[in-house]
């Protein structure tokens, strides 16, 4: 009798209730990202007609905005997206209607997520049957995780590195790095870190020998090398992978902004350089820098931005049109400075890849007029390029979303 009445609810259910799918074509160049206070006005002016939220299993989301008095509450519809058998569309199904709780002159809309893998969800809002057409602003999606706030570190070497650093070892940089992590990344726990060789790896060992240097995005087409992620053994750890250098000039290392992936495939690895590529050639990048990128790069990983935006940062070009969200000029944190008398040379680092991964810019003594020391957030961890003679850290706002995201990342 129980199971019936079941079955008749949920008919009823699917039966009655209006779906209003997503009309938006662009609605992956306009995403959400859990905890992120960045501005995100485009995603606010898309939400009713649909954008994408990156949600992952069993974590706990509020999706919330400013109430419109001049129009009634909107009804939240969340879909599923899935990928056609050629895989050439993407095709929504409903998940679920929330209505929202008024709290403070904002609706709130809660949900919890209950897919098995990280998924993109896209949303629509609906008011009498059609598009919500009142202004959305000020959109937060905030997110709580079920896993730990402890991870590991893989270091991964891929090719001749050891035959090609000077001045120090494998061993001091992976000592230097841990102490580092353990140091800066106070909100969080790093249990242990490993090194591996990519030439070792069991199964795609014989594509990486290591007599040669490894060129990130030249050896092959993927900079992150994302294919050596979720190591065998090591499954869940964050896997830092070192190649001799990037191939973009003065580009030290490359993440996808809160990539989310501690297991394996696309977005599972930060990629950072003992050299760096520069217009003339390569320059050694010292012990110091590359321990600072790993922190920076896997800042982007938990999912911080830069604190003085570049050019890069917010461009998204798709058949000459620009999709970037420009309101999306600093990271919305209250506790970390832009800086603004550099933003047009900081603006000169452009997009190398459509997948937007962020970069750690280079700035040498000898090659550049551009002196950062002065900007107000030149000693933050997620300033967008290398600083001499400062001591960077990361703000108390900077090191709790770190220790939020963690905890919805899988792992
Ligand atoms: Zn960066």
């Amino acid at each position: 009798m129980n199971i019936l009445l079941f079955f008749a609810g949920c008919a009823e259910d699917d039966s009655t209730e209006f779906t209003l799918y997503p009309d938006n074509n662009n609605l992956f160049f306009r995403k959400l990202f859990p905890n992120d206070q960045a501005q995100n006005d485009s995603a606010a002016a898309y939400l009713a007609h649909g954008i994408t939220l990156q949600v992952h299993p069993k974590a706990t989301y509020e999706l919330s905005f400013d109430v419109d008095p001049n129009f009634e509450a909107p009804t939240l519809q969340l879909f599923r997206l899935v990928l056609s058998k050629d895989e050439t569309e993407w095709h929504p199904t409903k998940v679920r209607s929330l209505e929202p709780t008024i709290v403070q002159g904002r609706y709130v809309y809660s949900f919890i997520c209950e897919e098995n893998d990280k998924a993109d969800w896209a949303t629509s809002l609906a008011l009498d049957d059609t598009y919500y057409q009142g202004r959305v602003s000020n959109i937060r999606l905030t997110g709580d995780g079920a896993y730990s706030d402890h991870f590991s570190i893989n270091m991964i070497l891929v090719g001749n590195i050891e035959q090609e650093i000077k001045d120090y070892t494998i061993e001091e940089l992976a000592s230097s790095l841990l102490k580092e992590f353990r140091k800066q990344y106070a909100t969080v726990t790093i249990d242990t870190l490993y090194i591996n060789r990519a030439e070792k790896h069991p199964t795609l060992g014989s594509k990486y020998p290591a007599n040669e240097p490894w060129l990130a995005g030249y050896s092959s087409k993927d900079f992150f090398v994302s294919e050596l992620g979720g190591w065998p053994g090591v499954e869940n750890a964050l896997d830092i992978v070192l190649v001799h250098y990037i191939n973009s000039d003065g580009v030290l290392g490359y993440s996808n902004l809160f990539s989310g992936n501690l297991g394996k495939g696309t977005e599972s690895t930060v990629v950072l350089g003992t050299h760096v590529k520069t217009p003339y050639g390569e320059d050694d990048v010292s012990m110091k820098d590359i321990v600072e990128t790993a922190l920076h790069e896997t800042g982007h990983f938990f999912g911080l931005r830069h604190t003085t935006t570049t050019i890069a940062d917010v461009e998204y070009i798709v058949n000459y049109y620009d999709f970037g969200d420009y309101s999306n000029i600093e990271d919305g944190l209250e506790d970390t400075p832009r800086c603004n008398s550099t933003r047009r040379v900081l603006l000169k680092v452009s997009k190398t890849d459509i997948n937007a991964p962020m970069p750690r810019i280079y700035i040498s003594s000898n090659t550049s007029s551009f002196d950062p020391s002065n900007c107000p957030d030149a000693d933050n961890y997620m300033f967008p390029t290398t600083v001499k003679d400062k001591v960077l850290s990361f703000s108390k706002q900077q090191l709790d979303i770190i220790r939020k995201n963690l905890m919805i990342f899988p792992h």
